[in-house]
């Protein structure tokens, strides 16, 4: 029988294949005849001129936005997407799998709607599954059932009933990539649990749903796999794609993935210990992106964040003295933010400004699933002249701003990449 495992085509840059593409096709490919077709990677990919263009131009600026500088490429590129749907034989596949492109992890309901319309227009037979942990949250799981798209959990993608359980990885078998000059890096991801070890901060939408509740990996199995996964592919670089670190494995795993000699990169919750950071800078680690949020303790209270500011700054200054470079994501207009809590982030980056070179700035916003939403919670509205004012005082300080998380991962990956001969598309072009 034959089956595709497809992506839908988003704003999301293909920095790397996604790890639900790699799991599902290894499990997929076992039972099907299987096409495996990154739409997202692919599209990008025939655009790669336009793509390298829009990579370049974001690495020349010093402040760079999602919305002008990645967005305007996807809206461009929209426009093929009907051609390259009509040179896919949909009408082969009994059954089509969606799941999520590259590296962002949310996919909203409409993406998945609009993607199967599009393939029930060709193919009124063929059935179609959604399976990515973003359920829950950005995507509405009845919205799909309602139009006959049957959702499946990755631990069981054969069978239905399977809610919200953690993923259990160790079950999985090692995932396949394929085409991987489609992608703007030679990275690839790996999982060292489900979940998140704290999962409590109110603003958050990325623990919540399908991505709640937690499951740590074994770290035998999780060296297990990137055994084979080097072997097979010898990527130039790695990536944890845990939405943090932090765990009961971070340091047994540290300490044996120094073996592979390969640099990589993380997020991590603002608390890891010095152990912690000194094995991860042993290990090859580069960057730790993390949610620094607020340097208001009354706001990180508000936001449930479970960290105070004087952990930041500790943390901030231990990784950079490690030798590891610090990637801090803050937002301005929480829904208590005062005139106060904001002078005191823009005093915490003033303090901070020999250990940071590139930050993560973005006006909050309530998204689907988190406490804030559920509470009804509305952004301050003063949000935005915020923005620009945090915006202008890392900027005079030299501080690279990324406002949108496109720009941000493309950019902090950029700067940590391996220089050798397998460079990277915007190298190449
Ligand atoms: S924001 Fe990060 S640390 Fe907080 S619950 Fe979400 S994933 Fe966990």
């Amino acid at each position: 029988m034959k089956a595709a495992l497809i992506t839908p085509f988003l704003s999301h840059l293909p920095l790397h294949p996604s790890a639900y593409l790699g799991y599902g096709a290894a499990i997929l490919g076992k039972k099907f005849e299987l096409d495996i077709i990154d739409l997202n990677a692919h599209i990008y990919f025939k655009n790669r001129d336009k793509l390298s263009e829009t990579l370049s131009i974001m690495e020349s600026k010093k402040v760079i936005m999602d919305s002008f500088d990645v967005l305007p490429l996807y809206y461009e590129l929209v426009g093929s997407l009907e051609s390259e749907f009509k040179q896919i034989s949909w009408k082969n596949y009994e059954k089509i799998f969606i799941t999520t492109p590259s590296w962002f992890v949310t996919i909203l309901t409409k993406d998945i709607s609009n993607i199967s319309k599009q393939i029930k227009a060709e193919s009124k037979n063929s059935e179609i599954f959604f399976f990515g942990n973003s359920l829950g949250s950005w995507t509405d799981e009845k919205e799909l059932i309602k139009q006959h798209i049957q959702i499946r959990h990755l631990n069981d993608l054969f069978n239905p009933n399977h809610g919200n359980q953690p993923v259990d990885y160790d079950a999985l078998p090692t995932p396949l990539y394929v085409n991987r000059e489609k992608y703007v890096f030679d990275i690839l991801p790996f999982k060292l649990k489900h979940g998140c070890v704290w999962g409590k901060c109110r603003f958050c939408s990325l623990a919540k749903g399908w991505n709640s509740g937690y499951l740590e990996r074994s770290v035998k199995c999780v060296i297990q796999e990137l055994e084979e996964l080097i072997d097979r592919y010898n990527p130039n670089m790695l990536v944890c794609r845990d939405n943090s670190i932090n765990g009961g494995n971070l340091i047994e795993f540290s300490t044996q993935f120094e073996k592979f000699k390969k640099p990589w990169v993380a997020m991590a919750r603002a608390n890891l210990t010095i152990q912690e950071i000194k094995a991860l800078k042993k290990s090859g680690c580069r960057f730790i992106y993390f949610g620094m949020e607020s340097g208001s303790d009354q706001v990180l209270r508000k936001i449930n964040k479970g960290i105070d500011s004087i952990q930041m700054s500790r943390f901030i200054r231990d990784l950079h003295d490690q030798g590891i470079m610090p990637a801090p994501s803050l937002f301005v207009g929480a829904p208590d933010e005062t005139e106060e809590d904001f002078n005191k982030t823009v005093r915490f980056i003033l303090d901070h400004g020999e250990q940071i070179d590139i930050i993560n700035l973005y006006p909050l916003m309530i998204t689907p699933g988190a406490e804030f939403s559920l509470t009804q919670k509305k952004p301050n509205r003063n949000t935005l002249t915020r923005l620009n004012i945090l915006i202008k005082v890392c900027k005079d300080m030299g501080i690279r701003v990324c406002v949108g998380t496109q720009n941000a991962e493309y950019l902090l990956f950029k700067r940590v990449y391996p220089d050798n001969d397998q460079k990277s598309i915007t190298a190449q072009d």
